[in-house]
């Protein structure tokens, strides 16, 4: 039993109608899902990602408008990274710069070039050229990049564990292998690269040195999901973390996947969630990210929590920029 690499990330925001400009005009990505954080519904539950949502290519927020900036770190993940095709990144260097996006020196790493940026929280992001060849994912067709360099899903996640070899036990427990490591060259950190099975999103980094404790909160990521194949896997997963000794949570009903969550050695929340039923049980593909969903559970609240929901449709983002900025009377984050 292998996991087929990741599923999703989910990650913290601040403004959702920054957020959504952000993740769908500036990179790309499509809205696949506009529904809440089912265990606070006062908060959306965004989801980005390709045409349907293939497990591998969904980066999911939860903006916190109001909370505070968190600082990525050790006990997290600390940088997501997006997988486009070879040749893309002077074309990407150029988009980012000319939006919000703090764009760092590009870099090369296990052979592939690198370029880091960040989102306008702050959120860690980076672009791996390659390995896309023969990729099973295509960029969404409404996509403002062209198809040509296109982001396609993840090309993996980097850990900053507080103990590493503890971190990367659990990713051989889920079936993942060493395949190489490299020395960071600005700083000398030590950087594990182990590899899941499956044909995208399959890289996980783990660094044995790097930044200080990270501080949850916007511009941080909140869990990394795992892909199980079934609810009949999942099941085996939780047994088998069990016995390797983490507290695994009981299964949860998120709507477009169940899930299981635990907290790895390391100090980062880790989920393993199924392939399925995927996000086209709620609405059709053509549709996907254009109302708010609700599961059945929360439909007799639609009311109450729709009132209770930031609009996020029509405010272009200057003005909310200044209409925020005013109702925080200039306050620093
Ligand atoms: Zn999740």
């Amino acid at each position: 039993m292998k996991t087929n690499g990741l599923h999703h990330v989910s990650a913290v925001a601040s403004d959702p109608r920054e957020n959504l400009r952000f993740y769908t005009e500036v990179l790309g990505l499509r809205l696949l899902k506009r529904t809440v954080n089912f265990d606070d519904t006062t908060t959306y539950h965004l989801y980005y990602g390709d045409e349907t949502g293939t497990p591998g290519t969904a980066l999911t927020f939860f903006p916190f408008e109001g909370t505070r900036q968190g600082r990525p770190g050790r006990g997290q993940a600390v940088a997501t990274a997006f997988a486009v095709p070879e040749g893309s990144l002077d074309y990407w260097s150029d988009r980012l710069r000319e939006s919000d996006a703090a764009v760092h020196d590009r870099r090369t790493r296990f052979g592939a070039a690198v370029l880091p940026f960040e989102d306008p929280d702050g959120q860690p992001l980076e672009l791996v050229e390659g390995g896309v060849d023969g990729s099973p994912i295509e960029p969404g067709g409404d996509s403002p990049v062209p198809e040509a360099h296109g982001i396609r899903g993840f090309f993996g996640v980097t850990l900053h564990s507080a103990e590493p070899a503890a971190t990367e036990n659990v990713l051989e427990v889920l079936g993942l292998e060493r395949s190489g490591s490299e020395t960071e060259p600005d700083d000398g950190t030590e950087r594990v690269r182990y590899a899941a099975d499956g044909d995208h999103a399959t890289a996980v980094d783990v660094l044995h040195r790097g930044p200080p404790r990270g501080r949850p909160g916007v511009g941080t990521v909140h869990h990394v999901a795992f892909r199980a194949d079934d609810e009949a896997e999942q099941l085996a997963w939780r047994e088998r973390l069990s016995e390797a000794g983490q507290f695994v949570t009981p299964q949860k009903d998120r709507q477009y996947f169940r899930s299981i969550y635990f907290r790895e050695p390391g100090g980062i929340l880790f989920e393993i969630a199924t392939d399925g039923p995927g996000f086209a049980i709620d609405e059709p593909v053509e549709d996907l990210g254009s109302a708010l969903k609700l599961p059945s559970w929360l439909e007799d609240d639609r009311e109450r929590i729709e009132a209770a929901l930031p609009s996020l449709d029509g405010a272009s983002d200057a003005s909310v920029k200044s209409e925020k900025a005013a109702a925080d009377g200039g306050a620093d984050k």
